[in-house]
């Protein structure tokens, strides 16, 4: 069983004390959310499994694998692949070209072949405009690209930051049916996000992080309903 299992992590820059004992893990074939405001340090939990930022305390292992120790490569080698925040798509190459990107690490071409046809039979809409330069494309089709370009690295984990991000109501709920169904083909996924609600249909289970560290944890429907989170990120 390949766990992700993040213990008791401190983070600092410079002065700032970002992440404060945070604690979580991943099993695998979940959806597992993390949910939070601005500043509580989501993407800095997203950067610390990408050995982007790196741990003053406490270990992240992945499979048995030392994390807080790991060359970012070594990493996505690993098969845990990051869609950052903003989607950082190329704006001048094609939607192709954009998706071709994610198969660098990847040796063996006829692996890449086999998961570009997955990646537009999941997500159609690419596959139509996959002549289409990535600065043309909707919000909504940028994320979908960001995420097809993770799926040709072949991800074991899919670290997704915040995907819902400046999409209408519609496309959000278009972006968590397409990881839902990565998902179910089965990828295991950690997901980022402000938007309480359209995670939380998606998700197994979720963790709520404020300031740094996890505060509510546990299955996602029952934090759906639980009155804490209700008050603070579903509106009242
Ligand atoms: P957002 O949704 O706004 O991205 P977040 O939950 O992802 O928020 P982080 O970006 O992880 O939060 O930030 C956690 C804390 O660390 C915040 O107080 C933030 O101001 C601080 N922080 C983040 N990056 C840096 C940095 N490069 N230098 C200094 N402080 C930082």
């Amino acid at each position: 069983m390949t766990t992700l299992e993040v213990r008791d992590v401190d983070v600092y820059y410079g002065r700032v004390h970002a992440l404060r004992g945070l604690s979580f893990t991943v099993e695998e074939g979940e959806i597992v959310c993390l949910l939070g405001n601005n500043g509580a340090g989501k993407s800095t939990t997203m950067n610390l499994l990408s050995g982007l930022v790196r741990p003053k305390a406490g270990s992240v292992l992945w499979d048995g694998m030392d994390l807080a120790a790991a060359s970012p490569w070594n990493i996505v080698s690993a098969g845990l692949i990051h869609v950052p925040e903003g989607r950082r798509i190329f704006s001048t190459m094609t939607v192709h070209e954009n998706l071709l990107l994610g198969g660098y690490t990847v040796g063996d071409q006829k692996k890449v072949a086999e998961r570009l046809d997955q990646v537009y039979s999941l997500m159609p809409r690419l596959a139509e405009r996959r002549k289409q330069q990535g600065g043309t494309l909707s919000g909504g089709e940028q994320q979908m690209v960001a995420i097809g370009r993770a799926l040709i690295g072949g991800p074991k984990l899919l670290l997704l930051d915040e995907p819902s991000m400046g999409l209408a109501p519609l496309v959000v709920r278009q972006v968590m049916d397409i990881v839902a169904a990565v998902n179910a083909q089965g990828t295991t996924v950690l997901l980022v996000e402000q938007n309480a609600r359209a995670a939380l249909k998606i998700a197994h289970r979720a963790y709520v992080v404020e300031t740094g560290a996890t505060t509510v944890s546990g299955p996602a429907a029952d934090l759906a309903s639980d009155p804490r989170v209700i008050e603070a990120y579903l509106g009242g």
